[in-house]
C-alpha cells in the first residue's frame, strides 16, 4: 500500500491508488488528506480528487475505516484460504482411503482365486481317492467272492 503516512512522519496530502481493488467511480486516482476541521482534526481520509467539482462522485473514506475494510477483507480472504487447504487435504485423505480400498479389494480378489485354486485342486483330489476307493472296494468284493466260491466248493465236495 503506497501511503503517504506510515507512522508519524507524513505530507498531509497527495494522490495515491487505493489497494483494495475500491476505485473512484470517477475511475480517477483518489486523494488522501488530512482533516483539520475541529469535530475531525488531523484525520486523515480518502476522497474523490474531483470534489466540490460537477464530476465529484462522491467517493470518500476515513482512513482507519481503510484498515478495518482492509483486514475484513483479509479475513475472509485467510478464512477461504484455510477452508481451501482443509479441503485439499480431506481430498487427499479420501484418495488415500480409495486407494487403500482398491488395494485391499484387488488382495481380497487374489486371495478368492487362490481359494477357488485349493478348492479346484481339492476336488480333483476327492474324486481321485473316491475311484480309488470304488477300486479298492471291487478288489476286495472279488477277493471276497473267490473265497466264498471256493469254500463252498471244498464244503460241497466234503458232504
Ligand atoms: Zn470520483
Amino acid at each position: 500500500m503506497r501511503r503517504p503516512c506510515s507512522s508519524g512522519s507524513c505530507a498531509s496530502s497527495g494522490t495515491y491508488s487505493m489497494p483494495l481493488g475500491e476505485i473512484c467511480i470517477c475511475e480517477e486516482l483518489i486523494v488522501y488528506l488530512t482533516s483539520h476541521t475541529s469535530e475531525n482534526p488531523r484525520r486523515h481520509f480518502w476522497r474523490c480528487r474531483n470534489f466540490k467539482t460537477p464530476k465529484d462522485c462522491g467517493f470518500f473514506l476515513w482512513d482507519e475505516d481503510v484498515g478495518v475494510q482492509s483486514s475484513g477483507t483479509q479475513r475472509i480472504v485467510d478464512m477461504l484460504r484455510i477452508e481451501l487447504e482443509d479441503s485439499k487435504n480431506k481430498l487427499d485423505e479420501l484418495k488415500k482411503k480409495l486407494e487403500d480400498t482398491k488395494m485391499k479389494f484387488e488382495d481380497t480378489k487374489m486371495k478368492l482365486e487362490e481359494s477357488k485354486n485349493k478348492i479346484s485342486k481339492l476336488q480333483r483330489k476327492l474324486d481321485c481317492e473316491l475311484r480309488n476307493m470304488k477300486m479298492a472296494f471291487a478288489a476286495i468284493l472279488i477277493v471276497v467272492l473267490a473265497w466264498v466260491v471256493s469254500f463252498c466248493f471244498l464244503y460241497g465236495r466234503k458232504m
